[in-house]
């Protein structure tokens, strides 16, 4: 039977999720699995925030929203974006959905006709290709490289310009190599933007975990012509540990969000109204939540990267934010012991091999490098405690020793 769409065709089921629910299901037998896999921060949602919820509940704030969200949660968004980024938006500019991914979906729903083509800076997010397909939209990738700490310059920009060209998508600090754009570098990218007349979806969701005195910026925050270029995506799930609440929010033109909001009316609706409450309390309460997260990640980091360089044949970058690490495999892979499992495999990708090894022999979870565009990496996501980490990496060294026996 030909049920199924054509556009199936052309994506795959998330990866991180996929790789998440497999460890989770090891787990669940008993296994004793460390995961490295979905960035999800590990801490309790913040006390105040959970209470909130519970309030909203006793309130009988348990209906229908409009479609876009709360005006209470608007109001707290636009007091967010003036607070942490000087910018000003008015509530026609604001849309909240079910998670950063959803606004994601909905923006290039809204922004793309077939063959549009959108510029997508690599190592990039597993969803951001797939998204863009399923809204008949062209990825085109960009490569940056590790010696440029994974950011693209101007010139890799305009290289990659072409007159189909609508959307450059910014995510900064990066989900997989945790490299942020500085301000400077932001101005010169802007330059293009502007020149070019782009439209920019830029990915802010870890605006908050930024480390060792690291200065957040997007576009918007550079100029006011490039800030009516560019719709920000953000949301509550990685700041204030709130994943499974599914709040996330974009701004931007008051054309796209109008549409976005219509798109958005003929499929999911409002989001939770009870997780609307708790985001509104996250976004308005004390700050000080965040930024203990964020210095416990700043620790992690720390202590993943000095483990990891100590591993013979892996390389990694110092990341400035999120809490991801992205190490190059090149010479692991190698070693004598993986040229023979690779031999003795089907597996034509290093890195899913890798992982795959990684898992079923030494019970580490990872995201292979591949999923993100670079097979000579994985991801892993520090999101755990440094016990976790520090028994995880140890893992990970063992096979990388046994692969050099
Ligand atoms: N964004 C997180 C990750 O990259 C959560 C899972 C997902 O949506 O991809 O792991």
């Amino acid at each position: 039977m030909d049920w199924i769409a054509r556009r199936l065709e052309v994506i795959e089921p998330s990866p991180t999720l996929a790789i998440s629910a497999k460890a989770a299901e090891l787990k669940k037998k008993g296994e004793d699995i460390v995961s490295f896999g979905a960035g999800e921060p590990d801490f309790e949602t913040p006390t105040h925030i959970r209470e909130a919820a519970k309030n909203a509940i006793d309130k009988g704030m348990t209906r229908y929203t409009a479609v876009s969200g709360t005006v209470e949660l608007k109001d707290a968004i636009l007091t967010k974006f003036k607070r942490d980024n000087g910018l000003e938006y008015t509530r026609n500019q604001v849309i909240v959905g079910t998670g950063g991914k959803q606004v994601i979906y909905n923006f290039f729903l809204a922004t793309l006709n077939r063959g549009d083509e959108v510029i997508i800076p690599a190592p990039y997010w597993v969803s951001y290709a797939d998204i863009v397909r399923l809204a008949d939209g062209v990825p085109v990738l960009v490569s940056a490289s590790k010696e440029n700490e994974f950011r693209i310059s101007p010139a890799d920009l305009e290289k990659a310009i072409s007159p189909k060209t609508k959307v450059l998508i910014l995510n900064s600090p990066s989900n997989p190599t945790g490299s942020a754009y500085s301000r400077k570098e932001l101005e010169a990218l802007g330059e293009v933007v502007l020149k070019h007349k782009l439209l920019v979806m830029s990915d802010d969701i870890y605006e908050r975990i930024v480390f060792d005195g690291f200065e957040f910026c997007n576009l918007a925050m550079i100029s006011p012509e490039l800030k009516e270029l560019t719709f920000i995506v953000n949301g509550v799930s990685k700041a204030y540990s709130m994943t499974g609440w599914r709040i996330g929010y974009g701004v931007g033109p008051v054309e796209i969000v109008k549409n976005m909001d219509t798109i958005q009316s003929q499929s999911t609706s409002n989001p939770s109204s009870i997780s609307q409450a708790a985001a509104e309390a996250a976004l308005k309460g004390d700050q000080g939540c965040v930024l203990e997260m964020a210095r416990a990640f700043q620790k992690r980091r720390d202590l993943i990267v000095r483990l990891l360089r100590e591993i013979p044949g892996v390389e990694v970058n110092l990341p400035q934010g999120a809490f991801y690490v992205f190490p190059y495999l090149t010479g692991v892979y190698e070693t004598q012991g993986f040229k023979k499992l690779s031999a003795s495999s089907e597996e034509k990708s290093k890195s899913k091999l890798f992982c795959a090894h990684l898992l079923d022999k030494y019970k580490v979870a990872a995201v292979p490098g591949i999923a993100f565009g670079d097979d000579e990496a994985l991801r892993l996501s520090y999101a755990m405690s440094e016990n976790d980490i520090q028994k995880g990496v140890s893992r990970i060294a063992e096979m990388v020793r046994d692969f050099s026996r």
